[in-house]
């Protein structure tokens, strides 16, 4: 018997958010699909996706390859570009799209070999977040220099916002603003929002819009009733059941301590698949249709729930750690991180392709 952990992702789930997503910004849109989709197999969701999607992004070329070994052919836009001229080449060989964030990028389409022509370059620039990008003030010289490379035949340009999430923030009005004025004199399509941008900023949406996390369900905005479906449950099952007494002490560190006798349910799934290890007590998840909680501390193959006050529930109950009932958002504030970062980290569990989830 393998174990009954599993990551299932909801396929219907994820083509919903994309076509939600295409809807609200008017435009078209990538879907985003790096570090492997944010957990949920890029090659499995960009198939998922098909020729629905106007096109998918990714951070790396290595990524962008590994789609198209997998027989994926539509547009692949590289967001952080090519590290090296070789890259360059196996851009072009691969028929991806390349940003072009700095000096030594656009020297390397300046200079590119003969063979290289064509390229829909992304050009990037800073409007705020002083990450990647060109300055605004160097705008016009930059598209002018990308325009007259040979091996470029088409240029978008975009930039990325810092606080998208942060409704009250004036930030992201303040990046779009500055990005407007400096790129004003220029002919392009343009791409400027990531999810926050495109569900909380309208006057960011634009040709092209950047979707990653609300593609899987998980909402960017923090507090705001969510039209998106959760794609990933992560599951389990209850696979023993033990009876502490007032006094013992369970798991590793004897961090929890029974104060009164208490069931307990071990659930095979741990750190080591992507369950953050420092979750508090009191960590919510779902044990058949009840609501109840982590106690103890997760170890790396296995954690520990309370069956307490679910005396209906036992070895075999099905366990949701997050999902359609658990937000990834909620565990995620409990370990003070996002919900990005919980669902990039599922490893080991196998994850399995589910069609009709939506109407189990
Ligand atoms: C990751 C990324 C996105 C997607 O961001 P989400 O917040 O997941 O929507 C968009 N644009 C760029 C440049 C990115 O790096």
């Amino acid at each position: 018997m393998t174990r009954p952990s599993r990551a299932l992702i909801d396929i219907q789930a994820l083509r919903r958010n994309y076509r939600l997503a295409r809807e609200l910004h008017g435009g078209r849109a990538l879907a985003v699909l790096k570090a492997n989709a944010y957990g949920h197999g890029a090659v499995a969701c960009a198939r998922a996706l098909g020729s629905a999607a106007d096109g998918f992004a990714v951070a790396f070329l290595d990524e962008a390859i590994q789609l198209r070994q997998a027989g994926i052919e539509g547009p692949i836009l590289v967001l952080e570009g090519c590290f090296t001229q070789a890259e360059l080449v196996e851009a072009h060989a691969n028929n991806c799209w390349v940003a072009v964030h700095q000096e030594e990028q656009l020297r390397a389409l300046e200079q590119a070999p003969s063979q290289i022509r064509g390229i829909h370059a992304w050009l990037k620039f800073d409007s705020g977040m002083r990450r990647a990008g060109f300055p605004l003030a160097l705008a016009n010289t930059a598209a002018q220099r990308l325009q007259s490379c040979e091996a470029v035949s088409r240029m978008t340009l975009m930039t990325h916002f810092a606080r998208a999430d942060e409704r009250d923030s004036q930030a992201t009005a303040r990046q779009i603003a500055a990005f407007d004025t400096a790129t004003a004199g220029i002919s392009a399509e343009r791409s400027l929002a990531n999810s926050a941008g495109l569900l909380a900023w309208p006057a960011a949406r634009r040709d092209w819009a950047r979707p990653g996390i609300l593609l899987y369900g998980a909402d960017p905005l923090p507090g705001s009733p969510s039209a998106l479906s959760p794609v990933m449950t992560l599951e389990s099952e209850v696979f023993a059941v033990r009876e502490l007494q007032a006094g013992d002490a369970l798991g590793y560190g004897a961090h929890y301590v029974a104060a009164v006798p208490r069931r307990v349910g071990l659930v095979a799934i741990g750190y080591a698949d992507g369950y953050p290890r420092t979750v508090p007590q009191g960590t919510p998840v779902m044990v058949g249709a009840h609501r109840t909680q982590i106690i103890g501390r997760v170890s790396m193959d296995m954690l520990t729930i309370d069956l307490t006050d679910v005396p209906s529930e036992g070895v075999g109950s099905k366990v949701e750690l997050w999902g359609k009932n658990i937000p990834v958002n909620d565990v995620a504030s409990a370990v003070g991180t996002i919900g990005y970062e919980l669902l990039c980290h599922v490893q080991r569990v196998p994850r399995i392709y589910e069609d009709a989830i939506a109407a189990a």
